[in-house]
């Protein structure tokens, strides 16, 4: 007879996480107790839409704009919480304070979540809210940030538009991952992926800005609409750069005066290297300084940021 295993009463976990504080099903919970079903479809079919907010020096940057752009992709997705954009900024907003983070990287997810008898049909599952913030992180390491990254043009094709829509912010990374191992292959930090034309899209966790004898470009189509690329555009009108979304080849970005990279998690980093062959001089350009200097700026302009008050004891509220 074959001796069966005895259920576990409770799961232990053997992993460790970064310190910070998650919500979900009306709770506020550590990292290491924050965990969904196997059986959600977030996980099983990457049926999820979420974003990514920052915190720095205790202030939220641009939270509207996030808000605005997760809203719009649960939308698009026929997905719905029982949370308003008021109440979402309220729980984001506890998760932060509860973690006492000044600088952090905030999370808000939701997945299509579970039907009770696993039905196929995705109008049965109850969508499901989470959110958590943990220490800021960035695309470039520290070293990364002052030598300047070096990628790899990659010819994998983004998942094109009629399949994933890129603008709403989605967890269809295997292309992105694909594209990660490619650039690693060649001593690469991270790679670049194509748009189903052959042109330049955006690499894992990030949009690309190329300048050319003054002119400062970044991909259209195919691409995520980055709120920090949507921070550059207003920073080159005030800095009077020209900046235009446009298609952009592979040979362009070879032949770049200077290139950067944009995200929430790290801001505006310089890439000093593509395949291997230097862009310009090699060295981090001047504009790239600029405009990252000014990026760091307009965190404290009062109309991009929400102060978080930390508070010693927290209230508590009502979840969804
Ligand atoms: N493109 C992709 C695929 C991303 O995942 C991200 C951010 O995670 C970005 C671009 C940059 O977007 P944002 O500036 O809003 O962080």
């Amino acid at each position: 007879m074959h001796n069966l295993p005895k259920l576990s009463e409770e799961y232990i976990d053997p992993n460790t996480y970064p310190p910070g504080v998650a919500f979900m099903d009306g709770q506020y919970l550590t990292m290491d107790k924050a965990k969904i079903s196997v059986l959600d479809y977030g996980f099983l079919h990457s049926d999820a839409t979420y974003d990514v907010v920052h915190v720095w020096k205790g202030a939220f940057f641009r939270l509207e704009d996030h808000l605005n752009r997760f809203f719009r992709g649960m939308d698009m997705l026929h997905m719905s919480i029982s949370c308003d954009k008021a109440q979402v900024t309220e729980i984001l907003y506890n998760c932060v304070a509860l973690s006492g983070l000044q600088n952090s990287y905030v999370e808000f997810i939701c997945t299509r979540g579970t039907s009770p008898d696993f039905s196929r049909d995705p109008r049965d599952a109850i969508n499901r809210f989470i959110a958590f913030a943990i220490p800021f992180g960035s695309v470039a390491n520290e070293k990364q940030m002052q030598r300047g990254l070096h990628i790899a043009i990659t010819d994998i094709v983004r998942i094109p538009p009629p399949s994933v829509d890129p603008t709403i912010k989605n967890y269809h990374w295997l292309d992105l991952v694909k594209g990660l191992y490619t650039a690693y292959d060649q001593e690469a930090d991270t790679a670049i992926l194509l748009d189903s034309n052959g042109n330049i899209a955006e690499g894992p966790g990030f949009n690309i800005f190329v300048a050319k004898d003054g002119l400062v470009s970044t991909p259209e189509f195919g691409v995520l609409k980055g709120i920090t690329r949507q921070s550059i555009f207003d920073l080159c009108k005030e800095m009077q750069i020209e900046c235009v979304a446009r298609d952009i080849t592979p040979n362009e970005l070879k032949a770049a005066d200077e290139l950067f990279i944009t995200s929430t998690a790290g801001g505006v980093m310089p890439v000093t290297k593509i395949n291997d062959k230097p862009i310009g001089l090699g060295s981090v350009g001047s504009l790239s300084k600029r405009i990252n200097e000014a990026y760091w700026q307009m965190h404290g302009q009062d109309k991009n940021r929400m102060a978080i008050d930390y508070p010693t004891k927290s209230e508590v509220v009502d979840g969804c």
